[in-house]
This record gives C-alpha cells, structure tokens and sequence, in this order.
C-alpha cells in the first residue's frame, strides 16, 4: 500500500484523463494522493479533485516560481485553509534556480505561508532549490517548527535534511532518486531515517526510471519507494508502510479508505 504524497491532478497533463489516472492509482495500490495547489486561481480546481474524491486530499499555497499570480495573505490562506479536505499549507519556499534577484517578495510569501501554517495548525509543504540556507534560515526565523511539515522533492544535501528534520520536518523523496546521475540524492535518502521519509511523485514531471519521458502519475510512486528500499536495504513493503504510515501522522487525513485496505490503513495510521 503506497501514498504519493506530492502530485499535481489538476495540471491539464493528469486533468485531461482524470479518471484513468486514478484507475491506474487503484490497480497499483497507491491508496491515496495529496493534490498540490500552485496558485489561488487554481485552488477552486485542486479542492474540488478532493471533494470529488475520497482518497484525495489538497493543500492550499503559492508556488515560489509562480510570479504573476494573486499574492496570499496570511488571513486569506488560514480561511481557505478551513476546510476538512485541505490538510496542508502549500507548496510555497524559495527557488533560486528559475528566478533571479531581487527575490525579496518570494521570502516574503513564504514567510506569509509560515505564519498562516502555524495560525491554522497544518504542516507546510516547502520546495527549496538553489537556496538551502536561505529556506533554512526563514523556516528558522518564522518558528516553521510549529506547523511541521514535508520538505518535497527533495535534492539538497544531507546537511539541509538534517536541518530540517531538527525543526520536526519530514523529507520527501520524488523520482529523481531512481535517477543514474542522482548519486549524491541516493546517499542522502540511505542516511534518512525511514521514521523521517515520505515519498511522491511530484507529477505531472520528474517520472522515475523506468518511465522516463513519460507524463509522470501517482500509479508510478510505487518505483520510488523500491529505489529508497534498494538503497536502505530494506524489503519494499516496509518502506511502503512506513512512508504511508509517516504520511497519515503528517497530514491527518480524513478520508474514506475501500474495504479491501481498511486494516491495513488502521494499521498505518497507528503507526505500525
Ligand atoms: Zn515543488
Ligand atoms: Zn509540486
């Protein structure tokens, strides 16, 4: 039984052949999914996949690349926030990559997103690239400690992961740790503590060997937990509980679980 605890089924790529996907999530035994939100244009369409759904849940957040876009305020995200089926505040962070400086206003909205995680008591979803220290440090400032939270697809050091998991954080590991060129990645996701790691897909993007090329989906999350398992030398199923297990005591998920997964799911969620 596996979660992918990072996807996009509301980017026109997955959203086109909605009901496949989630056919396809079904037959490979990934029980539930948390739809990502990137914009508050997109909000209404993120929460409805969830509404709709319920083995789905959503967050609601501001992606740090997302320029042009309606900027949140702390009071608007805690309101939208207030809603059975929203267990997250995000994606926000810093990404140095994409964009160049002056980013003042892309610390400002995470700080904003921090706040409104810690106000509303939901675990934040952080994408950090190009931008380690400064993602640690605001997270820091901002006591993002409180809220908890994942830090998603994650590809920085093992340095920053032990940062962020002394402020509570779990570490999310996407496709790319089945990548041959992610050699450093792979040894930081051998060092985290399975107790510590979720894993997802991050799709529609990034879909792991043996799909490369392909539009990526929550089906193919099962090919990144037998990455981690090779590498932590560990069997897949107990890479797969433990990470579905971490994903219940982070999120809290409400939902509906089918017949057929019910113990196993209570099992989980008790963190067995
Ligand atoms: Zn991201
Ligand atoms: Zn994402």
């Amino acid at each position: 039984m596996y979660v992918d605890s990072h996807c996009h089924l509301s980017f026109p790529e997955l959203a086109q052949d909605l009901p496949g996907v989630l056919q396809r999530m079904r037959d490979s035994n990934v029980v539930a999914a948390l739809n990502v939100c990137t914009t508050l244009t997109e909000f209404p369409a993120v929460l409805a996949v969830a509404e709709q759904h319920s083995h789905i849940v959503a967050s609601v957040g501001v992606h740090p690349d997302s320029q042009d876009t309606e900027e949140p305020t702390v009071e608007r995200l805690v309101e939208l926030a207030d809603h059975p089926k929203v267990v997250a505040i995000g994606e926000t962070g810093l990404d140095y990559f994409r964009l160049q400086e002056p980013l003042e206003w892309q610390r400002s909205r995470f700080r904003t997103h921090i706040r409104a995680a810690r106000q509303c008591g939901k675990p934040l979803i952080i994408h950090t690239r190009a931008s380690p220290d400064d993602t640690i440090r605001v997270m820091q400032e901002e006591g993002a400690g409180e809220a908890g939270g994942v830090m998603h697809c994650f590809t920085e050091s093992l340095a920053v992961a032990e940062a962020a998991m002394a402020l509570g954080f779990y570490i999310s590991f996407s496709g790319i740790v089945t990548f041959k060129n992610a050699r450093a990645l792979q040894e930081v996701a051998r060092a985290v503590p399975l107790q510590r790691l979720l894993i997802e897909t991050d799709s529609p993007y990034l879909a792991p060997v043996p799909y490369r090329g392909k539009t990526n989906e929550p089906s193919f999350v099962p090919k990144v937990a037998e990455k981690v398992a090779e590498l932590k030398n560990m069997s897949v199923a107990d890479v797969a509980a433990g990470s579905t297990a971490n994903f219940f005591n982070l999120f809290r998920a409400v939902r509906d679980i089918p017949a057929e997964h019910d113990q196993s799911v209570a099992a989980a969620q008790n963190g067995n």
